[in-house]
């Protein structure tokens, strides 16, 4: 009793233990495979000319980036690992593609555990690259290309409709 009382004290209910990991966002394997191909294939042909991906300087992705994402970010892309990443652009794609549904804002534990889970071993920084490139020219805010797109035959959100 004492202790489930410190427990709750403490704000370690299971209630906000499943805010603070997430809700588990399932994706088929197959699905999973085919998200990986297209946006891996679509960014071989699309890729934005960036000055920051000319360089593994750790300073120089610092200033290009912003909060929690910046860790990630330094990891993938200066120091090449497999790490996961969550900017504006991939927490759209990943929500629109795989929830399709409710405030991606509230979702974001779930998301981030997504976009840890959909990185093709060894290829974290063309795949996070290719997310954000995704976000930007494809799957805009408003109005994305959802005719062109490459995911539209499994994406939850196609045909994306402004609310
Ligand atoms: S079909 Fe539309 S909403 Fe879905 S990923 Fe493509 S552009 Fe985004």
């Amino acid at each position: 009793m004492g202790a489930t009382r410190q427990l709750r004290s403490d704000g370690n209910t299971p209630a906000s233990r499943r805010r603070r990991t997430g809700v588990s966002i399932t994706v088929p394997p197959a699905q999973k495979r085919k998200f990986r191909e297209r946006l891996l294939k679509w960014y071989a042909q699309h890729a934005r000319d960036l000055p920051w991906r000319k360089t593994s300087d750790p300073y120089q992705i610092l200033v290009s980036e912003i909060g929690r994402d910046t860790a990630g970010a330094i990891r993938a892309f200066a120091f090449r690992e497999d790490a996961p990443i969550l900017d504006t652009n991939v927490m759209r794609v990943l929500h629109r593609v795989f929830v399709g549904n409710g405030d991606a804002k509230k979702q974001k534990s779930s998301l981030w555990n997504l976009s840890a889970a959909m990185i093709p071993k060894g290829k974290g920084y063309d795949f996070n690259q290719a997310l954000m490139d995704f976000g930007a020219m494809v799957c805009t805010a408003r109005d994305p290309y959802c005719l062109l797109c490459p995911m539209k035959d499994f994406c939850k959100t196609y045909p994306f409709t402004a609310r």
